[in-house]
């Protein structure tokens, strides 16, 4: 596949940084990965801009506009349509390399900007007979203060990604330490109670997702749904009638099983099924 590297572009397997930039010393960097489904993108503006935003908050200097990135990204796809209908973009920027690994932010220091695309699923049917169904375990979330940041630093996830794994789940849930519902380790959550669609507020302690924000926005512009964005406490996650976790790869999908018990009455439910087909006739909208 062809790579972009700071304006380049070549085979991905040629593709090489150094080892003093400051993504790999440090995780000192933001991140962005944006579906694009036969050529066509799902929130790509909204992408985009979450990832000026993060630039911005930790002080990364890129001056690329929000029409330039759009070219970008929009031209690497298109020279690997080849690849597969269905692609991934993965984007990076790291603060860029420094000539010493010291703490403080260089000055004078061009970022590096990295992307390159990779093989993405068909979207699941719209049917509750026939959608891939999720099972996860529920963890404290021991992840930072700064969960809204995109960063590449995501050892924290890594562990309690592989926390899920490793016990034969697919995904952790987390919540905080006063029992209230944070997210996936790579994902958004949302519960079901009696008809109602909740998920937690977007602060801190959450990445402002993209698929998240074109659910709230398609479920409310359609209006057959009740929508609710407050504090969801665990007895809640676990007394709820639907969970769903959300995201650019993922887009909406149902958990069934939540510690080894049924989530509800253990089957996909009939508001994710509504859900999805509102978010599967909008999302390209966005
Ligand atoms: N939360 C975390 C921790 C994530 O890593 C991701 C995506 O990878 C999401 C939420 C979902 O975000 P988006 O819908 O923008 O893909």
């Amino acid at each position: 596949s062809i790579s972009y590297l700071n304006g380049e572009y070549q085979p991905l397997s040629e593709a090489r940084i150094s080892p003093l930039d400051r993504g790999f010393l440090f995780g000192d960097g933001i991140y962005e990965v944006i579906p694009y489904y036969n050529g066509k993108s799902v929130g790509l503006m909204p992408h985009i801009e979450r990832m000026i935003n993060g630039l911005a908050a930790i002080e990364i200097k890129c001056t690329k506009t929000a029409d330039e990135w759009k070219a970008l990204l929009d031209d690497l796809v298109a020279r690997n349509s080849d690849l597969a209908a269905n692609l991934g973009v993965y984007v990076h920027i790291s603060r860029g390399t420094d000539v010493k690994r010291y703490h403080a932010y260089p000055e004078n220091v061009e970022p590096t900007v990295f992307a390159f695309t990779f093989p993405i699923k068909d979207p699941e049917p719209v049917d509750r007979a026939k959608v891939t169904q999720y099972s996860m375990i529920s963890t404290e979330d021991l992840r930072w203060q700064r969960c809204h940041i995109k960063s590449t630093a995501l050892l924290g996830n890594v562990i309690h990604f592989q926390e899920g794994y490793s016990s034969g789940n697919d995904e952790a849930l987390l919540y905080n330490a006063d029992g209230e519902l944070t997210e996936g380790s790579s994902c958004n959550a949302f519960i079901v109670k009696d008809g109602v669609v909740i998920t937690p507020i977007q602060d801190n302690q959450i990445l402002p997702g993209i698929t998240r924000r074109i659910i709230l926005d398609s479920l409310r512009a359609d209006g057959s749904l009740k929508v609710e964005e407050r504090v969801v406490t665990m007895d809640e996650v676990r007394n709820a009638d639907e969970l769903w976790i959300t995201s650019s790869s993922k887009e909406i999908a149902p958990v069934t099983q939540l510690d080894g018990k049924p989530v509800g009455n253990g089957e996909v439910g009939e508001v994710w099924e509504k859900a999805f087909q509102i978010y599967t006739d909008t999302k390209y909208d966005f």
